[in-house]
């Protein structure tokens, strides 16, 4: 299964208070994928916290334990994708057949869903095909499913039947514990204090925590230095996150299209239809609000018009944030989106 990554494993994951219910119910599912009541298995939680690792190690050990068993890792965009894909190639049934020959489907970020009706309709009979037939589920997701905005409730319902456990921000020890069994698999070797002291500073995220062990051991080979405390101080100052890149037009629209499943030049077209006008509609206003051009730029980016269609545009969709919960998240969804 090219889709699994082998080093995403049980015994590389670390366990603390923080992921426990969900590592306990992953290895249950792991041992009896389909048998037991977790059915689906929602892991959820915020950004670098292990969902996919979790996840992916799951795979990994069904494989291990029952090799015949076909198991699929597939993250919710790459899913939506080829979706897309076989709509445009006259291949539906191939990949819903695909999808239902599984044994265990393990899906990645479902939280990207929102806004792609069409996509969660093939998924959610995916869904009950496998489900009826005894198979495992297993899902990942940034939030919990009572939050999850932009979901057809039919959907969300299913996602609710087995159980939903999430996983939170590690405390110390867990993250010098993190910390330690990546020195160790890379065989490297830092001095407690310093350990400590990365683990102090970095308590948001394990991907970051990772990434600044990294940083100060590239730093050191590149210097030949021993990493001490205060190297280690003054090294990690540099460790700061890339922002303030720059934000096209030709990028929101790009994005904004992905995400409503729209062709491109549609944006661009005369075209009146509704998810058309809406896509539109919040391409004006992310270009108003995240690059620097001027509304007379915008309104003939997209489409020839004029400085008042954007303003219109624009009060619009500030409208609809106000009033619809659902429309916010999908602009909130993609303004993640523009600055990931
Ligand atoms: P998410 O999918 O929640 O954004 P990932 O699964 O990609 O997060 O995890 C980010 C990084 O942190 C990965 O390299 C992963 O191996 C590591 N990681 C997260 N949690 C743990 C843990 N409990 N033990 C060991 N490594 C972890
Ligand atoms: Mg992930």
């Amino acid at each position: 299964d090219p889709q699994l990554n082998q080093n995403y494993t049980f015994d590389n994951f670390i366990e603390g208070e923080c992921n426990r219910l969900a590592r306990s119910a992953g290895f249950a599912v792991a041992n009896k994928p389909g048998g037991t009541s977790f059915n689906p298995l929602m892991i959820y939680g915020a950004v670098g916290l292990g969902k996919t690792h979790l996840a992916q190690a799951i795979g990994n050990e069904i494989k291990r334990n029952l090799p015949d068993k076909l198991v699929i890792y597939v993250s919710c965009e790459k899913f939506c994708q080829q979706f897309v894909d076989s709509l445009k190639n006259n291949t539906i049934n191939d990949f819903v057949n695909f999808y239902q020959a599984m044994d265990v489907i393990i899906m990645d970020d479902v939280h990207n869903f929102a806004g792609k009706e069409k996509t969660q309709d093939i998924f959610f009979h995916i869904f009950n095909h496998l489900h009826q037939s005894g198979k495992q589920v297993i899902l990942t997701s940034d939030k919990a499913p009572k939050d999850l905005a932009g979901l057809e409730e039919r959907l969300l319902s299913r996602f609710k039947w087995g159980l939903s456990a999430d996983i939170q921000i590690p405390d110390l020890e867990t993250r010098m514990a993190i910390l330690k069994k990546k020195m160790y698999s890379d065989g490297i070797e830092l001095p407690e204090n310093v350990v400590e002291y990365v683990a102090n500073q970095i308590d948001n995220s394990v991907r970051e925590l990772e990434g600044a062990m990294v940083s100060l051991l590239a730093q050191s080979t590149l210097n030949k230095k021993e990493i001490d405390l205060n190297l280690a101080k003054s090294m990690l100052k540099n460790f700061v996150k890339n922002t303030h890149k720059e934000i096209s037009m030709e990028f929101i629209q790009k994005l904004v299209c992905e995400y409503f499943e729209v062709p491109v030049e549609m944006v661009k077209s005369k075209v009146r239809k509704r998810e058309i006008v809406q896509a539109r509609q919040i391409s004006m206003y992310l270009a108003k609000n995240h690059t620097k051009s001027s509304l007379k730029t915008i309104g003939s980016f997209f489409g020839g018009r004029d400085h008042s269609t954007v303003i219109y545009a624009c009060q619009t969709v500030e409208d609809l944030i106000e009033t619809d919960k659902k429309f916010k998240t999908y602009v909130n969804d993609i303004m993640k989106k523009l600055k990931a």
